[in-house]
């Protein structure tokens, strides 16, 4: 396993920046995800990292060593795609075989990495199959054995379970994180999933229009994104945004808007904020630590365990509010909305970056 460390890398596609200067520095046998949306990069900088595209700048670097005009069979890398790309005229294990048999690995040894490749990923049943007589779940897990049998020193997952149905991707998240910590190969995966992204990920990147706009712990992209377009993306359902004028009273500031007065930390030296607060910090009962108005129910999405209501505040602006268990609300019926102070979020409108 090796670090990975990416250092101004620009790809261009004629005039498409499909990157355009990405910095990154991937820990040794961590887990990282390129989370982003359609078109922002992620698998351009994955080809690049496999070496299946070349740089038009910048330098990529495996464990210190600069292996940017390596070709990709030099670089021990795998990859697993969103098509299990299995080879269909070959039974299970000689699919997994293969990239030992590239390597001309001695019988023996091929045989014992085989199964110790189809034991972790639980297809040890499956090796005299054919591809066409397996499930998709079990041809991806084809396809990520085949992927870890030789150790690579770089495990790229491109979208894999992308083409799974709901239940059987939540079971593969779980089973290819318990992977990860066997074999603790340094993993770079690609999601625009946030779901995926945050249980999955030590680490996320949040990528847009060809930058990567945040790097951190899950956490700290979802307590403390650093810009709104990050603070929308990451969470469900999304962070609501009101605009509000600044004031400042007897020296303090204040975010002013929707009947509130938001004290602020210090003086945001602009006119205007953006008033950040996710759905899950919004109450319809009064909290400690919390502020509130009144507003009119347009909209109720019953989930059982949680119960997602839409709101109508002042000036036709919309709000959604997440609150644990079943309740009951009728449409037009008047509540009363409590914004847990210590969760608001302050952003400037104009750079778009968050100021508190
Ligand atoms: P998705 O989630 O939809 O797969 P992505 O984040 O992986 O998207 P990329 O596939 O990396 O995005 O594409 C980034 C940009 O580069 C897009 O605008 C895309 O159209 C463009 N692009 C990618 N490959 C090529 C190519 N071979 N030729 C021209 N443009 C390309």
């Amino acid at each position: 396993m090796a670090r990975v460390v990416v250092q101004n890398v620009k790809k261009y596609f004629g005039n498409v920046k499909a990157l355009d200067g990405i910095d990154i520095s991937i820990e040794e046998g961590s887990f990282v995800v390129l989370l982003g949306p359609s078109g922002c990069g992620k698998t351009t900088l994955m080809r690049c990292i496999s070496g299946l595209e070349k740089l038009t700048e910048g330098e990529i670097l495996f464990d210190g060593k600069n292996i940017t005009n390596l070709a990709p069979k030099d670089r021990n890398v795998a990859m697993v795609f969103q098509s299990y790309a299995v080879w269909p005229h070959m039974k299970v294990k000689e699919n997994i075989a293969y990239p030992l048999k590239l390597k001309k690995v001695p019988k023996k040894e091929i045989e014992e990495r085989v199964r110790w490749a189809s034991d972790l990923l639980h297809i040890s049943e499956l090796l005299d199959r054919y591809p066409s007589q397996l499930s998709g779940g079990q041809r991806q897990r084809v396809a990520v054995a085949r992927a870890i049998v030789h150790k690579p020193r770089v495990l790229l997952m491109d979208e894999p379970l992308s083409n799974l149905d709901a239940l059987l991707r939540i079971k593969m998240r779980s089973e290819l994180r318990k992977l990860h910590e066997q074999v603790k190969v340094t993993t770079i995966y690609v999601t625009h999933d946030q779901t995926e992204a945050m249980t999955m990920g030590d680490k996320i990147a949040v990528m847009n229009a060809g930058k990567i706009i945040q790097y951190g712990s899950p956490e700290e992209i979802y307590k403390a994104p650093r810009t709104l377009f990050v603070a929308g993306f990451v969470g469900s359902p999304q962070m609501n945004f009101l605009p509000m004028k600044v004031i400042s009273h007897k020296d303090k500031f204040f975010a002013e808007g929707f009947g509130l007065q938001i004290p602020l930390k210090k003086d945001p030296g602009i006119e205007s904020v953006i008033v950040g607060i996710r759905p899950e910090h919004i109450s319809v009962e009064k909290r400690q630590d919390s502020i509130g108005f009144e507003a009119s129910v347009y909209f109720v999405e019953k989930l059982m365990s949680e119960t997602v209501i839409h709101l109508s505040v002042a000036d036709d602006k919309k709000i959604v509010v997440k609150v644990p268990g079943d309740v009951s609300f009728k449409e037009s019926q008047l509540v009363q909305v409590h914004l847990d102070l210590p969760f608001i979020h302050i952003f400037n409108p104009v750079t778009e970056e968050r100021i508190e």
